[in-house]
């Protein structure tokens, strides 16, 4: 997967570094090129990289292949991590029940909010309001009832949570999905 001329500029460097005979890039470049077939550009650049700042001897394309290797860890924890709260997705579901003003059928709402983890911080960067401070906001709506939110120990709302005892009360008679409950509600940032 390397590119002949990203394999080319690797080698020169190595060459230029420590002061390999003339042809040395040429020689070896078939070998190597074999070798990085599966190795992308920038995992490549980053081995050479690694072992130029380490070693005081030109690496073998084995050597580059085992830096790489040892390597593959760290770019993958490019994409953040979540935690066990969302399910490593960034995200915290929050049902919130609440009594209406006039009385009558409580209702639900349900929301999808940033959660505070790795994942959940850079998903929820301008576009979600971090949950704690959303479920605080809820809290204090003095129409609460009640409010559920994944936990570490479950991460996932339960329908019993989701929807109200007449929506499930509904549910059962039916079997039909009530319509309000159909979708999560992303929690914009307040302003
Ligand atoms: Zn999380």
């Amino acid at each position: 997967m390397a590119a002949d001329q990203t394999i080319q500029k690797v080698l020169s460097k190595l060459s230029a570094n420590y002061g390999k005979r003339q042809g040395w890039t040429e020689e070896v470049f078939s070998v190597w090129r074999d070798g990085l077939q599966h190795m992308p550009d920038r995992l490549l650049f980053d081995a050479s990289k690694r072992w130029l700042a380490e070693q005081s001897r030109a690496p073998t394309v084995a050597n580059i292949r085992s830096i790489a290797k040892s390597l593959k860890p760290e770019i993958g924890t490019l994409t953040p991590q979540g935690c066990r709260r969302c399910d490593q997705t960034g995200w915290v579901e929050v049902a919130h029940h609440l009594s209406r003003p006039n009385g009558g059928e409580s209702r639900v709402n349900t929301y999808t909010a940033a959660c505070d983890c790795a994942a959940g911080y850079r998903l929820g960067i301008g576009s979600a309001m971090p949950w704690e401070a959303f479920v605080g906001r809820l809290k204090a709506d003095p129409y609460t009832l009640q409010l559920f939110h994944s936990t570490p120990e479950q991460p996932h709302l339960t329908k019993w949570q989701r929807l109200t005892p007449e929506q499930l009360e509904r549910l059962s008679m039916s079997r039909i999905a009530p319509s309000s409950t159909g979708s999560w509600h992303k929690v914009k940032p307040s302003v």
